[in-house]
């Protein structure tokens, strides 16, 4: 995926000079589009209502496995900016790049953050840090700038609002989790998605039922043996999963080794409304599950 992350700077540096915004009203496009819905959601905090802004990707979809649509072309055409996590996170999107005529200004908003590498893959999962996202939001705010430079104050107070918001979230987070002694902080989770949370917050990942940054993929039958013993021998007491994961193997590995299996945890999507509505209220949901799971 290296020559990716060089299409899309090649991208922005050829288009990184559009034209000045006209006013978003009464233009059915969303003017700023962003690959996953809880980017939207971080983007619309930084944006306030001085632009339209929405997800390529429904609500509840998993961005591994996402199948693109010819829709999808469309609306890349059609907006202004496009707003991704980056990271080795949408692989689905370099298709669709070429398809929209690579026209876009493609915003990487993990750019500058060092990811945690594993056997030469890349782990995606920055946002399950907040500080990572603090991180996002000074990259999504400058691109605001430089595209609509006229709003430029407007963003940086947004920004700097919301950056006080995601400040007072790790501080939450962390009073959560230190009700959680740290030997029992031992998260068994379907695919490797917890590393930046577990490095943050003192967790040990005790396993992981698909053995991939990705949840586009399948265990083996050894891994799922070796997986057994790793939750007898840790004591771990949950397997923790998306809401959009498949709960079978899961549930198997939990029969064996007689931990619950937690279901419903939103690490990629956010929800219609309530739990998980927001960003901020998307990462106070997973660390509540967490904590009444293992305290
Ligand atoms: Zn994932």
């Amino acid at each position: 995926m290296r020559h990716f992350s060089l299409l899309l700077i090649l991208l922005f540096t050829l288009t990184a000079c559009g034209s000045a915004p006209t006013s978003p009203s009464g233009t059915a496009a969303p003017v700023i589009l962003t690959s996953t819905t809880f980017l939207a959601d971080i983007t619309r905090n930084i944006v306030g209502d001085r632009q339209t802004v929405a997800a390529l990707l429904p609500i509840g979809s998993d961005p591994h496995s996402y199948q693109p649509t010819p829709q999808d072309v469309t609306k890349i055409s059609q907006s202004k900016l496009l707003i991704i996590s980056g990271a080795d996170y949408e692989h689905f999107l370099e298709p669709l790049l070429e398809n929209a005529g690579g026209t876009q200004n493609v915003i990487e908003a993990s750019a500058g953050i060092n990811p945690r590498e594993e056997t030469g893959n890349v782990d995606p999962h920055l946002w399950l840090d907040p500080n990572n996202v603090i991180i996002y939001v000074e990259n999504i705010r400058e691109a605001l700038t430089h595209y609509d430079p006229e709003g430029a104050a407007i963003y940086q107070a947004n920004a700097d609002a919301y950056v006080a918001e995601l400040k007072s979230l790790d501080k939450w987070i962390t009073e959560q989790v230190n009700q959680i002694p740290i030997e029992k902080r031992l998260l068994v989770t379907n695919h490797e998605a917890f590393g930046y949370f577990a490095d943050r917050y003192g967790f040990t990942i005790a396993g992981t039922v698909i053995e991939s940054f990705s949840s586009d993929a399948s265990p083996s039958a050894q891994q799922m043996a070796a997986l057994i013993d790793q939750i007898k021998s840790s004591g771990a007491p949950a397997i923790f999963l998306d809401a959009a994961d498949n709960t079978t193997l899961a549930q198997q590995i939990a029969d064996e080794t007689n931990v619950r299996v937690v279901t419903d945890l939103h690490l990629e999507s956010l929800t219609n409304g309530a739990p998980a509505g927001t960003y901020i209220d998307m990462m106070k949901y997973n660390v509540t599950q967490i904590v009444n799971a293992l305290k």
